[in-house]
């Protein structure tokens, strides 16, 4: 069985290479992404290994057909990159790994929140500089704060329940409520509208789909507590980024937490240091002293990496025999 894993970084290779029954897998890594463009290099696989921002769009997927592709497998849980329509009708099999670790994104929302707050990023870098003065690094207690979870699916819950440890209220929005979950951790469900004029805190926890996006827009953004927080650590579309910029101009926003970005394809997951960025709204948000921006590392715990690995190897070998695929992971 031969598998084309698209978009591969070391770590990728690595857990990949080392998981239950890899040594069975005809692997072959490809550093570029997964386009209708590049999908010639999956001529002879008989299935593809992708992520987050290959686009498998329709062009795409009916050219994995052609080339005699069976099954694609998704090595992450958002699936918002491929059209399962045109999956289902070209014939391929779509899975992903559906929770690999949800302790690691909530935790990520917590450590962006904490560092952004405290100024832990600017300390930092002052002290190593022998600047040891306080001036300007002054944050607030998260004790009795109130936190709006957006989305309390597996990782909105733990982020809700971490906040809850440090003795924050929590509010949450969902449209499929978890209400007996809520009761047992104290966290009240409310509508979206009530929970970003209460919070002082709002982290994204939902998917990113055509209801979805531009969740946060001009309206949404002014109808936040002034001087909040925005965390986003689930897709960059969930956000307008030039509402973003003018309620950060504005003072209308505290500080804003993001490790997913609107237009981070092709950005994020690479070394550009030694390149002029084009995208200037993402060069205009880099300089703002209470931004803080992470490039998509909210998954990157080797517990993370090993559950992704060993789902996706699992199921490449279950698909190349023709098997079932393990449970909550088939999409098309
Ligand atoms: P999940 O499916 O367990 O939960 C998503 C929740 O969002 C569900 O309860 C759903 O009802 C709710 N929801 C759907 N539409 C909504 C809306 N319009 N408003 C409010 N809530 C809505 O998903 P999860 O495992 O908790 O993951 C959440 C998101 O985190 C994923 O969709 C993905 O985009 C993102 N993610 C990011 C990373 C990263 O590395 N940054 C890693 C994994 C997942």
């Amino acid at each position: 069985m031969k598998v084309s894993v698209f978009d591969t970084k070391p770590y990728d290779r690595q857990f990949l290479e080392t998981a239950a029954g890899a040594p069975d897998v005809g692997w072959r890594f490809h550093e570029f992404r997964l386009t209708a463009e590049t999908s010639e290099a999956a001529r002879g696989a008989t299935s593809v290994c992708v992520f987050v921002n290959d686009r498998l769009d329709d062009a795409c997927v009916r050219r994995l057909a052609q080339l005699g592709v069976r099954h694609v497998a998704l090595r992450c849980a958002g699936f918002n990159n491929v059209d399962l329509a045109a999956a289902r009708t070209a014939g391929l099999t779509v899975s992903r790994v559906p929770a690999y670790s949800p302790h690691a994104v909530a935790e990520h929302a917590v450590a962006l929140l904490l560092t952004l707050n405290r100024r832990i990023h600017r300390a930092y870098n002052r002290v190593r500089e022998h600047n040891f003065s306080l001036t300007g690094l002054t944050g607030f207690d998260l004790f009795g704060k109130t936190i709006g979870i957006v989305g309390t699916g597996r990782i909105g819950r733990i982020a809700a329940q971490i906040f809850r440890g440090f003795g924050c209220h929590v509010w949450a929005y969902d449209p499929i409520p978890a209400n007996a979950w809520a009761a047992e951790n104290g966290v009240r469900y409310s509508p979206l509208a009530e929970l970003l004029a209460a919070s002082d805190v709002v982290s994204l926890h939902l998917p990113l789909t055509p209801e979805s996006h531009h969740l946060l827009n001009r309206a949404t953004l002014a109808a936040m507590k002034p001087g909040a927080f925005l965390l986003n650590t689930s897709r960059g579309k969930l956000v307008d980024t030039t509402a973003l910029l003018e309620a950060l101009k504005s003072g209308h926003l505290g500080g804003v937490a993001l490790d997913v970005y609107e237009e981070e394809e092709g950005v994020f997951f690479e070394d550009l240091s030694a390149q002029v960025l084009p995208d200037d709204e993402l060069n205009l948000l880099l300089t703002f002293p209470n931004v803080l921006v992470t490039a998509h590392q909210a998954f990157l715990t080797r517990e993370a990496l090993h559950e992704i690995a060993r789902v996706t190897t699992e199921n490449l070998i279950r698909a190349g025999a023709g098997q079932p695929l393990l449970p909550d992971t088939q999409l098309a």
